[in-house]
């Protein structure tokens, strides 16, 4: 069973009011709250365990050295990676995407080479690519979404050359919340010797993935986006592309041996993990991983599919209002915009009343054209909102829409 009032008890953030009202936090694909776990694991790494690991040979060095290698392999196992050294942690997901157009970019994309990416892409996973192809003179292509905001997959054998060298695709839309159907468009990708890149910001915290199922070539998310502290992420990637791949920055711990005037470097991961660590947030980010996973991913995810049911359910008595990305499957992100309201003066006033959602372009520019908006209203829901919590939001969505009208 789903005991959503012990979960509400495990976050702390959830019980705070603003402006005198009680939160409603409806802002989850931006980043999400922690549980208890993580911020006492988090307490615990500052107050009392921290020492520089990989280098000091005294006790707090090791421990933060193991819990860091530690919570490596949890997340080899939570993507089912087949090697814990294809764990690359990052500070999050841009710094990973800019760690591999760096690296793959330097190793693989020459002039005219051609990269491929996706009209819903968040700005993460589309300006790294754009600066590498400017970089290189290479091309950008772009795979283009349908009305109901579903990629249009039957075009993509066609943006395949000879030249491609890598296709860059999101999970899961951050705007549309569609969840793309990546098994099959790897294996489309891989049919034309393209391997792929995959944003999970948006996927990992709604079913999460299995890299080997998939066999996508790399994987990139953010902690904070997962219930982890922010400023830790992961990029994985298969090794044989990890070990052709040059070091991206560079500096202690990703070196084997330095002179004055040579440097040989470290093998995988700590090739890629250049200067002192974020271990603190690194073993929050494996707290996360284990309390979601205590919670259990399919209930989280039947329990989440029941909050957006019922959300869209109500929005739809909201006469001019619009969902965008209707086709299936959906993560619990809520896009839209009402006829006539702006979508920031309306987050606006929801946040007077204390209810937090997203408004704007949503970093997702190249998509707010192809939806002819300068910007949308975002509801986005974690397994911690209640059905009560939408049906107050939705009723002040119906009453601003009156005022502004
Ligand atoms: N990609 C997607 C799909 C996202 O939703 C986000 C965050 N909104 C990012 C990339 C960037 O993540 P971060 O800001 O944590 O690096």
């Amino acid at each position: 069973m789903f005991q959503i009032q012990t979960i509400r008890n495990d976050f702390p953030a959830l019980h705070q009011k603003v402006y005198g009202k009680p939160l409603i936090y409806f802002d989850n694909a931006a980043t999400t709250h922690k549980p208890k776990p993580v911020i006492n694991a988090v307490n615990e790494m500052n107050s009392l365990i921290n020492g520089n690991i990989h280098r000091a040979f005294h006790y707090l060095g090791n421990v933060c050295t193991e819990r860091y290698e530690e919570a490596r392999e949890t997340v080899r196992a939570f993507l089912n990676a087949p090697h814990t050294d294809e764990i690359i942690f990052t500070a999050g997901t841009t710094s990973a995407i800019n760690m591999a157009a760096f690296s793959f970019g330097e190793r693989y994309v020459g002039e005219g080479d051609e990269i491929i990416i996706t009209e819903a892409e968040h700005h993460s996973n589309l300006v790294p690519w754009q600066l590498l192809c400017e970089r290189k003179n290479a091309v950008l292509k772009v795979l283009s979404v349908d009305d109901d905001g579903r990629l249009q997959t039957e075009k993509l054998p066609q943006l395949f050359s000879k030249k491609t060298r890598l296709l860059c695709i999101a999970q899961a839309s951050n705007v549309l919340g569609i969840i793309n159907p990546i098994r099959e468009i790897v294996a489309t990708a891989h049919a034309h010797g393209v391997p792929v890149l995959v944003d999970g910001a948006q996927g990992v915290v709604h079913g999460g993935i299995d890299v080997q199922d998939a066999d996508c070539d790399f994987y990139v998310f953010s902690g904070h986006k997962l219930y982890a502290p922010t400023g830790v992420g992961v990029l994985y990637g298969k090794r044989k592309w990890l070990e052709e791949m040059p070091p991206y920055q560079s500096g202690g711990d990703m070196i084997a041996s330095v002179s004055l005037t040579h440097t040989t470097f470290n093998t995988l991961p700590l090739k890629f993990e250049a200067g002192t660590a974020n271990f603190t947030g690194v073993y929050g980010l494996k707290k996360a991983i284990e309390y979601i996973q205590n919670v259990g991913l399919s209930a989280i995810h039947d329990y989440e599919q029941t909050l957006v049911r019922h959300a869209v359910q109500l929005m739809q008595t909201i006469q001019g209002l619009h969902i965008y990305g209707t086709a299936a499957p959906k993560t619990t992100v809520l896009s839209f915009n009402i006829d006539g309201v702006h979508p920031t003066d309306a987050a606006q006033m929801l946040d007077k009343m204390g209810i937090a959602s997203r408004s704007g372009h949503l970093c997702a520019e190249p998509l707010m054209h192809r939806f002819h908006t300068q910007g949308m209203l975002r509801f986005s829901f974690a397994f911690y909102n209640t059905k009560e919590e939408i049906t107050a939001t939705v009723t002040a969505l119906d009453k601003i829409k009156k005022m502004l009208i």
